[in-house]
């Protein structure tokens, strides 16, 4: 072993945060290494080498600012990653790679509040059915990033009791696929992947400080604080859809009297419309309509929208986020639903708070979860995890990490 602070161990510590550092952007130059790590130009030259010559990054000619550069990636054999995002009414699977491709990818509908093992029988078949399309074994798969829609307890990593998924109280999703797959499986919540995807893919990339606010039947945020996803110690940070706007609102299922999520979530937003409009609307109807100019669900919108912008308003408040990106099916509102958010922030954030940021709409849409699911993998699964073991073969860390969920 390594004595902490002797020159090898000093070395392997440096080569994995240079690791590190391309396996989250997907590719970088030599410059961009030096900056994002703050290695030496040279210490940095002589890494890249290093790990070219093992084979487990590919260095391409590139330019950067009209200079030539060389751009540095994870070898596309490093190995592969997979993701499953459950929906309440979808499974979606995905396979890439540590370079950052989406080699393979599905979705079907499904009824996963239902039945959790039915919803588990589907993932396992699906993942095996792509990595056959890949033509990867499962053992080149490093890990398993796994989304529930669902309320995780950190201890035990099972789904607390809840009335959002009836079907799946005291099942340990982790534990379960990671045993059905035998694979490592990590989990979190939908806010927390949608937050990854759209950093590591989407309208998030290239920034370390942002909020993804995804507006479902739920509302949650997924945090991210220079570069790293905040949980906090019990994992239940960005739980924005509980902030109190009426003390003497409707009642929450948390329990609570006139949070947010009683004023924006899919079942109180289609409730305000019940009357004019009859039942059987649902949100991507809504926002269809309000785009063909029916007023009723523009003004509602608007309202969601601006009881939105007073949570984001609180967040930039504390936060100081540089954007805010809005995921789920109300994003596909674009401006009738962003243009009150940004008046809101306006009226309630301290100026200085809201100077830099941006309100924007995702750019994954439906896929923000799974492509966080793959990210999810490659920002747990441990440094050593990428790095050539002597007998080439790759080491994945064989535990569980169950991280938080709502
Ligand atoms: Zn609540």
């Amino acid at each position: 072993m390594d004595t902490p602070g002797s020159q090898s161990s000093l070395h392997r510590a440096n080569l994995e945060r240079v690791l590190r550092a391309v396996r989250m952007a997907g590719s970088l130059t030599q410059a961009e290494i030096a900056r994002s790590t703050g290695l030496s130009a040279a210490t940095v030259s002589n890494i890249v080498r290093e790990l070219k010559e093992s084979g487990t990054v590919v260095v391409t000619p590139t330019s950067s600012g009209g200079r030539r550069a060389r751009s540095v990636s994870l070898s596309a054999d490093a190995g592969i990653v997979v993701g499953v995002d459950f929906g309440h009414t979808h499974l979606r699977v995905a396979v890439g790679n540590l370079a950052h491709r989406v080699l393979a990818e599905e979705s079907e509908p499904i009824d996963v509040d239902a039945s959790a093992a039915q919803g588990f029988d589907r993932a396992e078949t699906l993942v095996e059915r792509l990595l056959t399309q890949t033509g990867f074994r499962s053992d080149k798969v490093i890990g398993v990033g796994l989304g529930v829609p669902g309320p995780i307890d950190v201890e035990t990593g099972a789904i607390g009791s809840t009335a959002i998924l009836p079907g799946w109280t005291g099942v340990e999703p982790g534990r379960e696929l990671s045993s059905r797959l035998g694979m490592p499986v990590y989990v979190d919540n939908d806010a927390n992947l949608g937050a990854l995807g759209e950093l590591v893919w989407g309208a998030g990339r290239g920034l370390s400080d942002l909020a993804y606010i995804k507006v479902a039947s739920g509302v949650g945020a997924g945090l991210v604080i220079s570069g790293q996803i905040y949980r906090g110690p019990g994992g239940t940070a960005g739980e924005i859809g509980h902030i109190t706007l009426d003390e003497s609102g409707p009642v929450c299922r948390c329990g609570n009297r006139g949070c947010l999520e009683t004023f924006v979530g899919s079942r109180y937003l289609l409730n305000l419309l019940n009357a004019s409009h009859g039942p059987g609307l649902s949100v991507p109807r809504v926002v269809q309509l309000a785009q063909r100019g029916d007023l009723g669900c523009r003004r509602v919108i608007a309202d969601v929208g601006r009881q939105i912008g007073t949570g984001v308003a609180n967040l930039c408040n504390l936060l100081n986020p540089r954007r805010v990106i809005l995921g789920g099916d109300l994003a596909e509102a674009g401006e009738l639903v962003l243009s009150p958010i940004r008046e809101s922030v306006a009226r309630y954030a301290i100026p200085s708070a809201a100077r830099q940021l941006s309100v924007v709409p995702g750019t994954l849409g439906g896929r923000a979860e799974v492509l966080g699911a793959l990210a999810l993998v490659m920002s747990e699964m441990g440094d050593s995890g990428a790095l050539p073991q002597p007998d080439g073969s790759l080491h994945p860390r064989s535990v569980t990490a169950v991280s938080s969920g709502r």
